[in-house]
């Protein structure tokens, strides 16, 4: 096939951060520590509003020790987003802790506050809430905060998805005692891997720091009173976040424009919904998504091998965690009476458009005329 590749999401680079990149080789900063790591967290501090950042080797780094800050450990649960990446759970389990999944509401697609509420009513002690913020999407945070405190549960937001969202005017990720970003490959800016840590808790990032450090005590010679990690971000990664950082309301607007192109494109199309978004909110619209009336008798693999055949790059929703194989003995709390789950039925009726900010007018309406002819339009 000799068509060009249209991708889902991939990286756009832009010059600022090889500028950056340059100055750690020219001043042989080449470490996991260096001027680009501190001024890359107090950028990020300055434009999320965030407080105090720790900048890490991956968003799961941050997650990790978010839950180590937080103590949690052998025998606690913690309440997690259901439908999500496998990342947002899997550090629960690296600390001997237990994950109960939380289903998603349809408003959102995020974790539902109902589900919650139910959550705490069957176990009413979990150490920590984890609440994504699904494709750039913001949670219903006001709702999800609220139980929160009745209950006086922490709550960690990943927002590794949603970097540059707001919820009420108020960056994502900047709500919960603990927020996390991902600047991972496909993320809406990258450092091609890497990840922050943030909380208005200043003591609290100096320790995520320690920890990432290999929590090596202030003496001369190497002493340890407790088990660190390997997570601190490198100087020269770094570079690419501040370069990158520079054009990151940049790369909102454009997400945010193939998102409504699409909305407007399938609009007369009653088979297809686009993601919701929330009205309270401002997504940076990361990944477009659609999902399919189940009546229509087309399915997102149809619609994903049409595009395939194009050479567009799909990806179906991702896998809700109460479906996968390592995590079938854990508890999962549904949104609806009925026991049915809200992040299944969208699991088995979505995916993810190519949503590459690169995509060129062209792609789109190759993209967009691909999807039609599959609905027969
Ligand atoms: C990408 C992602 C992560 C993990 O971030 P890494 O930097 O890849 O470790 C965590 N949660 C969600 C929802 C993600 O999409």
């Amino acid at each position: 096939m000799d068509r060009k590749k249209i991708y889902l999401s991939s990286p756009t680079m832009h010059g600022d951060e090889q500028k950056y990149v340059q100055e750690a080789f020219d001043t042989n900063w080449i470490a996991p520590l260096g001027p680009n790591v501190n001024a890359f967290e107090q950028e990020m501090e300055a434009y999320t509003g965030c407080g105090h950042a720790a900048a890490l080797s991956s968003g799961t780094a941050a997650i990790h020790l978010s839950l180590k800050l937080l103590g949690i450990g052998q025998g606690d649960l913690v309440f997690v987003s259901d439908f999500t990446f496998s990342a947002t759970c899997n550090p629960i389990v690296y600390e001997n802790a237990t994950p109960v999944f939380i289903d998603s509401e349809p408003d959102t697609w995020n974790m539902s506050p109902e589900a919650l509420e139910r959550a705490f009513v069957k176990y009413p002690h979990p150490r920590a809430v984890i609440c994504v913020h699904l494709y750039g999407t913001p949670a219903k945070l006001d709702e999800i905060m609220a139980i929160c405190q009745a209950h006086d549960v922490p709550l960690i937001e990943d927002a590794a998805e949603s970097l540059g969202s707001t919820y009420k005017g108020r960056h994502t990720g900047t709500y919960g005692k603990y927020g996390i970003y991902s600047f991972n490959g496909n993320k809406i800016i990258t450092t091609s891997g890497g990840g922050m840590l943030v909380s208005q808790d200043g003591e609290a990032t100096k320790r995520a720091t320690f920890l990432a450090t290999q929590a090596r005590d202030p003496a001369r010679h190497y002493q340890h009173s407790q088990i660190g990690y390997n997570y601190r971000m490198s100087n020269v990664t770094a570079g690419i976040g501040r370069g990158q950082l520079l054009h990151l309301e940049e790369h909102k607007a454009r997400k945010k424009e193939i998102y409504a192109q699409y909305r407007e494109a399938f609009a007369d199309i009653p088979e297809i919904a686009m993601n919701p978004l929330n009205p309270e909110g401002d997504a940076n619209c990361w990944l477009s998504c659609m999902t399919i009336a189940e009546e229509s008798g087309i399915t997102p693999d149809m619609v994903m091998d049409a595009l395939e055949e194009v050479n567009a790059e799909t990806r179906p929703i991702w896998k809700p965690m109460h479906l996968q194989p390592v995590f079938a003995a854990n508890d999962f709390i549904p949104h609806n009476g009925d026991g049915s789950s809200v992040g299944a039925d969208i699991f088995a009726r979505g995916l993810c458009l190519p949503s590459d900010i690169k995509n060129t007018p062209e792609d789109m309406e190759l993209i967009i005329g691909v999807v039609r002819k599959c609905f027969g339009r």
